[in-house]
């Protein structure tokens, strides 16, 4: 599905790809017990649909950011990050997600790209503000907020993602919209509305949000429905500097 960002920016489902079983089909991660012949198939099915080399993430639920020069074009792994951030032009970044937050992000007066990878112990520790301060840094210069648009992929929604009542005021004491109601009446955590209400407080309100839940959508690859499972990936093309 298209993130609508002003560059080639998309987001995958579990169709498409080689993988069997629980990862049936197109699981671009290597750490879920999916076999690597699968995994390297199926990243070469989102790489072409990019057109360009694609740089996968390896997230760690933290807020180490990476920032990928030319040396990334031949396809090389990345360090461990929750945040890729490029200007090479023609490179591809990806982030991984079963029901955590896959989050793009472009800057039309840099050119600059970021992928992130925010679940909620990423989203405790600022990984939101790491990938904003990671995109703002490449510019080094004061520009409009509204330069930089947004696009959050699929994850699971604040009506499905039941949390103990200890780890929902852990996380909302930092991110107040965090918090929320499952349909059954038990605490639980809206991440996507975290992250577009973090994103506000910071100044940025450009932000396109794909409404579809991980949980409930059988399409989509979710860790909280199925435990083993596959990821899908968000993906987005750096185009280089604005000519
Ligand atoms: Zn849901």
């Amino acid at each position: 599905m298209d993130a609508r960002l002003p560059v080639r920016a998309f987001f995958t489902d579990r169709h498409g790809g080689v993988s069997a079983g629980p990862y049936e089909s197109l699981n671009v991660a290597t750490h879920v017990g999916d076999t690597a012949a699968a995994v390297s198939i199926n990243r070469g099915v989102v790489q072409d649909r990019a057109g360009t080399p694609v740089i996968f993430m390896r997230p760690d639920h933290g807020i180490a950011v990476a920032r990928l020069d030319e040396s990334y074009l031949d396809g090389r792994e990345p360090p461990v990050a929750d945040v890729l951030t490029t200007t090479v032009r023609g490179l591809g970044l990806a982030t991984l997600a079963a029901d955590c937050v896959p989050l793009l992000a472009h800057d039309a007066s840099s050119g600059a790209v970021a992928a992130a990878h925010i679940g909620r112990e990423g989203l405790r520790k600022g990984v939101v503000d790491a990938a904003v301060a990671a995109i703002i840094d490449i510019r080094q210069t004061r520009s409009h907020p509204d330069s930089v648009t947004f696009s959050i992929g699929p994850c699971i929604c604040g009506t499905c993602y039941e949390v103990s009542s200890q780890v929902a005021s852990t996380v909302s004491r930092s991110h107040p919209t965090a918090l929320a109601t499952t349909s059954w009446g038990t605490p639980s955590l809206d991440l996507p509305r975290a992250v577009v209400g973090r994103l506000a407080e910071l100044g940025f309100t450009r932000v396109f949000r794909h409404r579809f839940c991980t949980f409930e959508e059988l399409r989509l690859f979710s860790y909280r429905r199925e435990g083993t499972t596959g990821r899908q990936a968000g993906v987005i093309v750096c185009e280089g500097p604005p000519s």
